[in-house]
């Protein structure tokens, strides 16, 4: 079987960017960029403009920034596969990678599979429907944009990431309805009250979106209480789901320790996993930033750390 010093899983900016750093470092790294597993280039794929990502004062679109981290890995002599993998063995080294067609060993391995964000499945807010025309699933990323600037806001969700968007939403919003389908908010109590309390905010209880509808961008959305059955048809300039992630481990099978969320596990300030050699990078451990910036930087941190244990062990 063939063997590589190392194998990068994931191709979003934190794998890209480890792969970067590690064919400049001569490590000729293979990354598995996923097929079924969703879209190769990762999150950002799905989106339109990205207008945080440093270096773009005008923006630029997510497939655009993405097939340009693709262009510099390449350069720079990373091969890549368009696979999933479908299994991994991490009990000895040198490492097992199972790809759907393709098998190989690895000295070190960086999981950089990102996170799937949550949707929920409502008439209107599909792919080729109103998603990215009003309908997301990431506040801090796209709540500043032109289209949600003065409308009245939806956030579905009742966790403490939903009183962290709303609250966020307020700055851009003319009103924010959290849309919670319980009677009382899942958040903890300080998020909770300071939702509640802001003068922005209302809180629809016990009720459900139960369609999205608009011409070219989001216009309106009904809200359905969920104990009286009544619908309400109200004017929106958009919907914003946040009720969660969830991180792409299964293929992992349990073999590398991870949170109660199942998000991965690493050294406080590090990229190390719970087996020496195997690093973890971007949205895969991190549950907190999720962004593509801070994504492309611990993909960089994952690939020198895997350099200078390749090093430590005498492996390069
Ligand atoms: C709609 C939307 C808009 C966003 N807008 C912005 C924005 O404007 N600015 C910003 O900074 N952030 C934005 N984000 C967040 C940003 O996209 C993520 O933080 C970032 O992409 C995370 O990068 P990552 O490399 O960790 O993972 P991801 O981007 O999730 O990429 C992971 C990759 O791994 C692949 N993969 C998964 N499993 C396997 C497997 N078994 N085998 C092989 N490959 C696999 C996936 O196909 C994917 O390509 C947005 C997110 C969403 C959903």
């Amino acid at each position: 079987m063939e063997k590589r010093k190392l194998v990068i899983i994931g191709s979003g900016p934190a794998g890209f960017t480890a792969a970067i750093y590690a064919a400049r470092a001569n490590l000729k790294p293979l990354l598995y960029e996923g097929f079924f597993s969703g879209p190769a280039g990762g999150q950002l794929m799905t989106t339109t403009d990205v207008e945080n990502f440093p270096g773009f004062p005008e923006g630029i679109s997510g497939p655009d920034l993405m097939q340009a981290f693709r262009a510099q890995a390449v350069r720079f002599g990373t091969e890549i596969l368009t696979e999933d993998v479908k299994e991994v063995d991490f009990s000895t080294p040198p490492f097992t990678i199972i790809g759907s067609k393709t098998q190989v060993q690895a000295d070190s391995v960086i999981i950089a599979t990102g996170a799937t964000a949550k949707r929920l499945e409502i008439p209107g807010t599909g792919d080729g429907e109103f998603w990215q025309k009003g309908v997301t699933a990431c506040a801090v990323c796209d709540g500043a944009m032109p289209i949600f600037r003065d409308k009245e806001l939806y956030v579905v969700g009742g966790g403490d990431t939903a009183m962290e968007e709303a609250l966020f939403l307020t700055k851009y919003g003319s009103k924010v309805f959290l849309v919670h389908r319980r009677d009382e908010l899942r958040a903890s109590k300080i998020m909770a009250q300071r939702a509640i309390e802001h003068p922005k905010i209302e809180v629809l209880y016990d009720s459900v979106i139960s369609k999205v509808e608009g011409d070219n961008v989001v216009r309106c959305v009904t809200v359905q209480n969920v104990k009286t059955k009544q619908e309400q048809k109200r004017d929106a300039g958009g919907l914003f789901f946040a009720i969660g992630h969830q991180p792409n481990t299964g293929f992992l099978n349990g073999q590398l320790s991870t949170h109660d969320n199942g998000y991965l596990n690493v050294t406080p300030g590090g990229t190390q996993t719970s087996v020496e050699g195997v690093f973890g990078a971007g949205d895969v451990y991190d549950y907190v930033y999720r962004q593509a910036v801070s994504a492309a930087g611990s993909g960089c941190m994952a690939a020198l750390d895997a350099e200078r244990w390749l090093t430590l062990k005498g492996l390069l």
